[in-house]
């Protein structure tokens, strides 16, 4: 089993790489976005054009589906890189998780992928509830990916009490990681997907960072991930 686990130095090292990157994408970004509205405005304009043949036609159709693939990937990146605009309120995870859950159900359900949950009894966290849904919708997200068809997938919610935290953890059947994609998860655009974005865990650990938690992932090649969050209690 092969464990991506965080040293103190290690983990100041990746939350400062992460602040100076999503100040220099967020300002990449915004200038990217501009310019690229234009071409892409220009590109439906000619495709619209009567003269144009069937090929052209299919020309212009392609470049105006990659400015879109483009349009999609900076969208990511913003969403990664934009600072957080916290609204810290009082809630309970586990009315997160079902919710999560439920929205997964059809992708799930379509890939054979049972979503199992064990969830105890939670006192309530005071943090960003839009901010934690984006990690879980990651993760949850990636363990469904990475499981092709057939799978299950455990979340399971806890209360630390010595320590005065919340664990969730989220346990997949799939394919599992190896040593190097362990150590380069989380890495800005690091994916080993073909339509990957290699934003998703970015952000992930990001957000935890931000509310003073971890995240530590645990994966064995062929046989699964386990994620482990957790979030203070105040
Ligand atoms: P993306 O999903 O766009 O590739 P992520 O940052 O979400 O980007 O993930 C980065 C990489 O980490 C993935 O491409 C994959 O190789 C690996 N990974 C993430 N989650 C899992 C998982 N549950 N099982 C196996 N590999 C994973
Ligand atoms: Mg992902």
């Amino acid at each position: 089993m092969v464990e991506h686990k965080n040293s103190l130095e290690k983990e100041l090292i990746r939350s400062e790489k992460l602040k100076t990157a999503g100040q220099l994408a967020a300002g990449v970004v915004h200038e990217i976005r501009n310019p690229l509205t234009t071409i892409k405005g220009f590109m439906q304009l000619f495709q619209n054009k009567e003269h144009l043949g069937q090929e052209d036609q299919k020309y212009y159709q392609l470049i105006i589906s990659e400015i879109s693939r483009i349009e999609g990937i900076i969208t990511e990146l913003l969403n990664t890189a934009k600072p957080n605009a916290s609204k810290e309120v009082n809630f309970d995870i586990n009315n997160i998780i079902e919710d999560i859950v439920l929205l997964h159900k059809s992708i799930a359900d379509e890939k054979s992928i049972e979503i199992v949950t064990d969830c105890y009894s939670l006192p309530e966290v005071k943090q960003d509830p839009d901010q934690i849904k984006k990690v879980f919708i990651n993760i949850i997200k990636n363990c469904i990916e990475a499981m092709d068809k057939k799978g299950v997938l455990t979340i399971t919610t806890n209360y630390i009490k010595d320590k005065e935290e919340v664990e969730i953890t989220f346990k997949d059947t799939g394919c599992g990681m190896d040593e190097e994609t362990l150590n380069k998860i989380g890495t800005p655009f690091y994916t080993t997907k073909e339509a990957g974005t290699g934003l998703g865990m970015l952000t992930c650990f990001r957000i935890v960072d931000e509310m003073g938690g971890s995240l530590n992932i645990k994966s064995k090649l062929g046989e699964g991930t386990t994620f482990i969050i957790t979030v203070p209690v105040n």
